[in-house]
Formats: C-alpha cells, sequence, structure tokens
C-alpha cells in the first residue's frame, strides 16, 4: 500500500528535551491490526521518511481484548478448557503474525519463542483464577494489559527486521494514574514528567519508541488499564507530555464522521472538528474516540488527526482550536444504546435540599457512570441515563441513599426502565442558532420516533434525548438528515429553488443543452453545477459559471479534453461523481449524454441519491443482472431514472408508453423505425439512388457514425429494442435479440477506408432487394419488433397500407399494440436523431425532475 507522510506540517516546534523536533505521535487502532499484513502496512507508515521522528502507540490485535476478557471471565467461573482454549487461540493468532512479518529464520525464532514464554505466562496465571475463581480488578487488568503488550513487541520486532532502531517501552513507565482498575486516568503533571525522563534520551539517540496503549500503573505500580479504546487516551497523554506537533490516530473509518457510519450509511467525513465539538462527542459515546482522550488536550494546542488506516494519502479529520463549517450548527451526532433510564419521583423533591448531588454521589460511590441527566421543570422528578447492565444496582445504590425520605414519603421511589438508547447533537454554533432543539424535536416526531426524556447540555454545544432503543437508527437518520449532516465537507448547504446539474459528456448534445438551459422558464432553474469528460471533471458547488461553460464549449468543439480547462480535476467518471457528491448539492441530476459503458458512474450516483437522466443506451441495454440491479439501487435510495432520448429521441416514447400503463393498458408490442440513418438510407435507396450514393449522401451529411458499419450493423437499433422490449417484460440480454446486419460477411473487418472506398460493390445487391420489393408492391424499411418474449430487428419489406411504410428521411416511427390499441396501434412519428431535438428531449427529462 502506498505510504505517504501525514498532512503538510506545521513549523516543527522544538521540544522541550532541546534541540530536536517536534515529534509526530502515531497511534494505530485495534480494528486496523487485523493480520500480519496489516501489521506490516503500519510499519510501512512508521518507517515513511518524515522531517519528525515517530513516537508509536499500538492498541491490542483486532478482537485480542474482547478475547481476554472472556477468557479471565472462564477462568473465573472455574473453566479451565473453555480459558485453555481461548489461550491456545490468541498463541497461534499472534505467532501468525510474527511469522508474517519476520522474513529472516534466526529473528522469527526468537520472536515466536518470546511469544510462547509470554502465552505460557498467561495460562499460569489463568489457571491461577480459575482455581480460586476469583477475579479481582486488578488482576483482570494484569491480564488484559497484554494484548497490548504482545501487539507493541510485534511491531517492535517486524520494525527491527527491517533495520529500523525501533524500541519497546513498558507503558507503566511512562502513564501514572489514578489507579482505578479497569477505567484508570492519568496523573498529567506526573506522567509529563516521566514521558519526557525516559522518551527525550531515546529520542536524542534517534531511538523509534513504540508504546504499548491502554495501560499504566497504578501509584503502587501495578498495570492498570485505562477504559475501553483506552490507546487514544495513550496517544493523546504521549503527545502533550512531548509537546508532539501532531497525534495522528489510524482508524478503520475514513476520518471522524458525522456519525457512526454503520448505523448512518449517508455518515459523512468532517473535515475539521473543534477539540470541544469532537471531546463532546466523544464523551457523549461516539465510538470513534475514547471519552476522555481529549482532556489532556484542554489547554495545549496539538491537533488531532482521525485517519484512514487502508488509504493513508485521505486527510481524514483534523481536530485543532479552529471553528470551521460555520453553516452547520450541529456538526455531528452520537448514539449510544444499551442504556437505562433511571427516575427518582417525589413530591417532596422540591423540599428536599441537595437531591442531584445526592444522587450522583450515591452512583459514583457505586462506580456508576452517569451519561445523562435531566431534571422536569416541576421538579417532580429526576432523571439520568446509565449502562442498562448497571441499572439494578443505580437502583439499589438510590433506594439506600433515600430511605429515609422514601420511608417519610417525600419520595416515591426510583424507577428503572432499560431498553434505552441516547441521541447528542453536538456543534460549537448551536449556541449562536436559534431553535436547534426544536428542528431536532420535529424531525424525529416526523419520524415517529418518541422522546422519553431531553437534556441540554450546560455547556449549549451539545442537546441530548433518550429514546427506546428500537428507535435508535430512524432517530440517527431523521436528525442526520435534518441538519443536512450528509451534505457536510463542501459547497455549503441546499438551495430549495436549485437543481443541480452534472453533465457527463460534453459532445453535441451536451453543447446544445447548455446553449437552450438558460433559456427555460420555471421558477426552480436547472444549473449546471459540473462537466465530466474523458479526461476529468469541472466544477463549482454556486454553478459553473457562463463564461467557464463558454469556456468548455469553445474547447471541446475544437476538439480539446476539458482538462485543458483552469481548475479541473484529473479523474474517472465514477470517481468524478464520488468527489462532486461530497459536496452539498440541490437535487443533483447526473446527466449522461456519452456513448460508453457509464453503469459505474451511475452507480455512485444512485447511491448518492442523485437522480439520472440518460440519453445514453448503453446502461439500460447491459445484461439483465446489471440493469435489474441498477433499478434495485435507484428504489433503494428514492432516485430516479429517465431516459426519453434513448429511443426515438425527443419523441415522447417513454412518456406515452407510462401514460399507457398508468391508465390500465397493457402493451402487447412494440414495433417501429428507430434509426434515422437507416430510415434515411433506404428512402433513398426506395427512389432508386444506388446505395453507394445514399450512403454517402448520408455521411455528408453527417448522419452517420464516422464508420458507418456502426448504423449498418443493426446493433444500435438492437439496443432500442431492448431497452423497449425489458418495458413490456422481456426477461433477455443483448445478446438474445436477433439481428440481421446490413453490412456482408466480406466487409465487416476490412478498414473503414476501404469500406468506403468499395461501396459501390455493394449496390447491385441493394438493387435486387429493391426490386424484390417494388414488385411485391412494398417499402423496404429497417424494423424493430419486441414482445415480451421475442425481440428481432431487421430489414422488412412492408405493405403500403403499414403505418411504417409511410415514415420519410430520417423520421422515426414507434407503434404500440395495446389491449385498447389492438385494431389501430398507437403511432409516434417524428424527427428521431439530431442534437437540437435529443436536447431538447433530454431537458425535458431534467425538467420532470424540476418542482413546477
Ligand atoms: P480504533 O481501531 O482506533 O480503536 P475504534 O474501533 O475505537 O477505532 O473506532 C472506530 C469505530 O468507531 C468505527 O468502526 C465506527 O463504526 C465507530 N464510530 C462511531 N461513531 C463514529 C463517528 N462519528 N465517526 C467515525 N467512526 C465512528
Ligand atoms: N484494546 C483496547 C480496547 O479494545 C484499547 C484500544 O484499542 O484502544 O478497548
Ligand atoms: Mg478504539
Amino acid at each position: 500500500m502506498p505510504a505517504r507522510p501525514a498532512p503538510p506540517s506545521r513549523s516543527s516546534r522544538v521540544a522541550s528535551s532541546g534541540r530536536r523536533k517536534a515529534v509526530d505521535v502515531f497511534k494505530f487502532g485495534g480494528a486496523s491490526l487485523a493480520d500480519a499484513a496489516a501489521v506490516r502496512h503500519a510499519i510501512d507508515l512508521i518507517l515513511t521518511p518524515r522531517p519528525s521522528p515517530v513516537v508509536t502507540v499500538v492498541s491490542a490485535l483486532a478482537g485480542v481484548t474482547d478475547a481476554l476478557l472472556a477468557m479471565a471471565e472462564s477462568a473465573r467461573t472455574g473453566d479451565f478448557r473453555a480459558a485453555d482454549a481461548a489461550v491456545d487461540r490468541l498463541e497461534a493468532r499472534h505467532v501468525a503474525v510474527a511469522e508474517g512479518i519476520i522474513p529472516t529464520r534466526r529473528a522469527r525464532a526468537a520472536l515466536v519463542k518470546e511469544l510462547e514464554e509470554a502465552f505460557a505466562e498467561l495460562r499460569t496465571l489463568a489457571h491461577g483464577v480459575a482455581s480460586l475463581r476469583e477475579l479481582t480488578p486488578r488482576t483482570r487488568d494484569f491480564l488484559v494489559a497484554r494484548g497490548e503488550q504482545l501487539s507493541a513487541r510485534l511491531v517492535v520486532a517486524g520494525m527491527q527486521a527491517r533495520r529500523a532502531k525501533a524500541q519497546y517501552v513498558e507503558a507503566a513507565e511512562l502513564i501514572v494514574t489514578d489507579g482505578v482498575f479497569g477505567n484508570a486516568f492519568p496523573d498529567l503533571a506526573a506522567t509529563d514528567r516521566r514521558v519526557r525522563d525516559r522518551l527525550a534520551p531515546l529520542l536524542r539517540r534517534r531511538l523509534m519508541p513504540v508504546v504499548p496503549g491502554f495501560v499504566g500503573a497504578s501509584p503502587d505500580g501495578a498495570l492498570v488499564t485505562l477504559g475501553r479504546g483506552g490507546s487514544d487516551l495513550t496517544a493523546t497523554v504521549l503527545g502533550r507530555a512531548l509537546k508532539a506537533q501532531r497525534i495522528t490516530l489510524w482508524k478503520d473509518v475514513p476520518g471522524l464522521m458525522t456519525t457512526d457510519p454503520r448505523l448512518v450509511p449517508s455518515a459523512r467525513i468532517v473535515p475539521q472538528l473543534n477539540v470541544r465539538e469532537a471531546a463532546e462527542l466523544a464523551y457523549y459515546g461516539a465510538k470513534v474516540l475514547h471519552p476522555r482522550a481529549l482532556i489532556p488536550l484542554a489547554r495545549i494546542q496539538v491537533p488531532v488527526f482521525v485517519r484512514p488506516f487502508a488509504e493513508p494519502d485521505a486527510p481524514g479529520t483534523e481536530i485543532s482550536t479552529r471553528h470551521t463549517l460555520q453553516r452547520y450548527p450541529v456538526k455531528a451526532l452520537s448514539i449510544v444504546r444499551g442504556q437505562a433510564l433511571v427516575t427518582v419521583t417525589g413530591n417532596g423533591m422540591l423540599g428536599v435540599p441537595g437531591i442531584a448531588a445526592r444522587t450522583f454521589a450515591a452512583l459514583q460511590q457505586a462506580g456508576i457512570s452517569v451519561t445523562l441527566i435531566t431534571q422536569a421543570s416541576s421538579e417532580h422528578s429526576i432523571s439520568l441515563c446509565v449502562p442498562a447492565e448497571r441499572g439494578a444496582q443505580a437502583r439499589t445504590a438510590l433506594e439506600d441513599a433515600f430511605a429515609l425520605e422514601v420511608a417519610r414519603r417525600e419520595l416515591e421511589g426510583v424507577e428503572v426502565q432499560g431498553g434505552m438508547a441516547t441521541l447528542a447533537v453536538v456543534g460549537l454554533g448551536m449556541a449562536g442558532s436559534p431553535g436547534i432543539a426544536s428542528r431536532m424535536f420535529s424531525s424525529l416526531s416526523g419520524a415517529r420516533v418518541n422522546i422519553v426524556a431531553i437534556a441540554q447540555g450546560s455547556s449549549e454545544l451539545n442537546i441530548s434525548v433518550v429514546i427506546t432503543e428500537k428507535d435508535a437508527e430512524q432517530a440517527a437518520r431523521a436528525v442526520h438528515d435534518e441538519f443536512q449532516l450528509d451534505k457536510i465537507g463542501g459547497g455549503g448547504v441546499r438551495h430549495d429553488d436549485r437543481l443541480d446539474v452534472v453533465l457527463l459528456g460534453v459532445g453535441q448534445i451536451g453543447r446544445e443543452l447548455l446553449r437552450i438551459l438558460p433559456r427555460t422558464r420555471r421558477r426552480v432553474k436547472p444549473t449546471i453545477v459540473g462537466l465530466i469528460d474523458r479526461s476529468g471533471y469541472l466544477f463549482n458547488a454556486d454553478g459553473l459559471s457562463a463564461r467557464q461553460l463558454l469556456n468548455a464549449v469553445t474547447l471541446k468543439e475544437q476538439g480539446a479534453s476539458l482538462m485543458a480547462i483552469p481548475g479541473a480535476t484529473k479523474a474517472t467518471a465514477p470517481e468524478a461523481v464520488s468527489q462532486i457528491a461530497r459536496h452539498a448539492l440541490s437535487r443533483p441530476v447526473l446527466v449522461d449524454l456519452t456513448a460508453d459503458q457509464t453503469l459505474p458512474a451511475i452507480r455512485k450516483a444512485i447511491t448518492a441519491e442523485w437522480d439520472v437522466v440518460l440519453a445514453n443506451k448503453k446502461p439500460l441495454s447491459a445484461s439483465r443482472v446489471e440493469v435489474e440491479a441498477l433499478r434495485a439501487l435507484a428504489t433503494q435510495h428514492g432516485a430516479r431514472i429517465l431516459h426519453e432520448t434513448t429511443v426515438g429521441a425527443g419523441l415522447p416514447v417513454m412518456d406515452s408508453y407510462a401514460k399507457l400503463v398508468e391508465t390500465g393498458d397493457k402493451v402487447l408490442r412494440i414495433e417501429g423505425c428507430t434509426s434515422g440513418t437507416l430510415g434515411f438510407l433506404l428512402t433513398e435507396i426506395g427512389k432508386g439512388r444506388p446505395f453507394s450514393e445514399a450512403l454517402r449522401d448520408a455521411m455528408a451529411r453527417g448522419y452517420t457514425e464516422p464508420d458507418p458499419r456502426d448504423d449498418l450493423s443493426g446493433m444500435d437499433v438492437a439496443r432500442k429494442a431492448l431497452i423497449l422490449a425489458r418495458l413490456i417484460g422481456f426477461a433477455g440480454d443483448l445478446s438474445d435479440v436477433t439481428v440481421e446486419s446490413l453490412v456482408p460477411e466480406a466487409f465487416r473487418s476490412m478498414p473503414v477506408a476501404r469500406f468506403k472506398a468499395t461501396l459501390a460493390d455493394q449496390d447491385a445487391a441493394w438493387a435486387a432487394r429493391q426490386a424484390a420489393a417494388t414488385r411485391q408492391g412494398r417499402v423496404l424499411r429497417y424494423v424493430l419488433r419486441a414482445t415480451r418474449t421475442r425481440v428481432q430487428v431487421g430489414l422488412q419489406a412492408v405493405p403500403p397500407s403499414h403505418p411504417l411504410a409511410g415514415l420519410r428521411g430520417t423520421d422515426n416511427q414507434i407503434v404500440f399494440t395495446t389491449m385498447r390499441y389492438r385494431e389501430h396501434p398507437l403511432v409516434i412519428t417524428g424527427p428521431g436523431a439530431g442534437p437540437a431535438v435529443t436536447a431538447a428531449g433530454v431537458l425535458n427529462d431534467i425538467l420532470q425532475l424540476t418542482p413546477a
């Protein structure tokens, strides 16, 4: 994988050690460290040359902390077998990683031996616990700390195998804590000193320290852990002590996002977040950061970057003291499930002093953390949220604390409701924007989510609500939508009076569309925000200026590509769509005017909930599986696909079909002539002109493709026939369409020039065909015929009574035979080609998507 240095570095500061450059602190999260390949990738990142030295913090390998906790629990219940099996599995995993990162046999054997010793010791410890059937918090921490210690050893060995001067540093030597087992917090001042004393000399010797995350020492020197996700905290504590120039947390997500992407698929990367916002989010349960990870940085300016481990070039999220994205009063939201709502109720609340304080004291003594508190304005009750599994304990603690008041009937008692979740919205801008709470509540009620309790943080940085757990996902999506968080990261918020068009393909039709678009008379104006061609794209969230558009049209006319325009970005079409989709667009529409297979770009657009207008026939004549998947994707994302101009250019073919079906009619058969080129050719031949002369005329008028065999092969008509046939339920693919080619076998593979030079060779055969038809009193047409079960395209001699017989020149005709129009089919005739009518048809589709 490519590895590149972190974002542009600020001017490096001098660390406390004296002359050395300020360090970079890297933390590799457990979720990212899945296997040997991942560890190698982490080492690549650490060893990528950069101006500043790196101090590395590592989490346990993915899932190891959970496995260790489960192992400890098995041991506690006396289950030797389960505990042993768990240790064996962990050992096998670590050995496999060791084998995958150390190429030389000797070094590998040494590391494996070290691992075996460590696991033997772990087994002994587990047996001790199993024999005693007692697991103290102290022992549990001692066991669990192994996860980080082992992964840090692996990283050090892997670095040394690459001749890097890596140095393992025991976390307990650096991080001094308050000694609360399972959830310790560092003594920052003491830790600052130890970190400097211990790491500065190493850094001076150009050694690269690697420290296990999540672990520290109690005041009496025992190992303690810092709470789940504690490696984040290790990183910020080290970053603080070393006055790092930045702290980078490499994670399995693209950055800190507007909400948990597993919950809300439209979650976006927040490019920058103020420390206070990020701290609030972490505190309110956004799992991406340890709840107290940012406390060490409260008064010191060390930016933190949350960056994607798998995509080291991507910038991720910057957490710093700036306040950007001020248009967004709410920047992110967090959901915490598995909560219980504890309510203390009573008439006596008014009179009893210090209820709230006593409530907290009681819970704190029981070691229960409170995630949210709210007091009804009547002061009749006080509610708070605690983790559901602590609900019963909370009740007992409170009943004990208020025993006297309950006995005196001043308090009615304590009620605990499980199955709750909290939802918090966070943003610095909330303080200055009135009505945030009401927007949040009305979006929730719109989604039929019942709000059980509300709390506004005193900081005005957040509003939290308690809802039932089963509503969590629905609630998160509703609130995410309400604050347009899917639009964060550029462009600004949606405008209701706009419809943003992104043109894919800037050929003749595209240029014509650009000319006619400004003339539309609608309240909601289509605005061209993006142009995409094979070279890249041009984009402006506020709409491309008239000058930029003119420039693009002129350049494209001269055969240049969009990349010739200043400000254009190089990208493939799907990349262009994804990049544009990160911006705030109003009712975005992708208009595909290419003749390429653009399904990947269209899928990107639909996934971003854009509508799609197609003149391009290729996507809808792709395989049935692909087209059905595309339709399903569109349904899932509420995206519309309009494609009137895929058949018969501007003629209302799809529109008529839709109207027939809407009114309950059933279309049995569709026939027609849908090639203006072949129509012209056959009309001319019918008038007695030789084939070669008629075709040359068609070429001169620009009716044909550069290689006229593309028209003569019938494939273009076959695609249209397939699109029509699929409307009425044809289940086949393009290969199931019977196509008669008008290019004789002998002429199919010769070079174009030769084909054009030998046209006259085909004249005799054409004259004979025409004569045969004339003898029968018929006219030659290139006809498509589609039913639910059969699709054919080819040359036909039709009787003069047939509607197709009357067709002239390049006109197209589509004939619908339906239940209602059985005797006299419904016929649509008119010009079926040319940039002007096609662009008008495309515009018509765009306007269909525009509210009047
Ligand atoms: P690490 O590997 O560093 O320990 P975590 O697994 O603790 O990382 O954090 C990343 C996880 O947090 C993601 O998998 C994601 O599902 C979850 N998450 C919750 N809220 C957010 C958010 N707002 N932004 C990004 N990820 C989030
Ligand atoms: N390994 C620990 C956990 O899973 C700490 C961390 O990953 O930050 O919680
Ligand atoms: Mg974590």
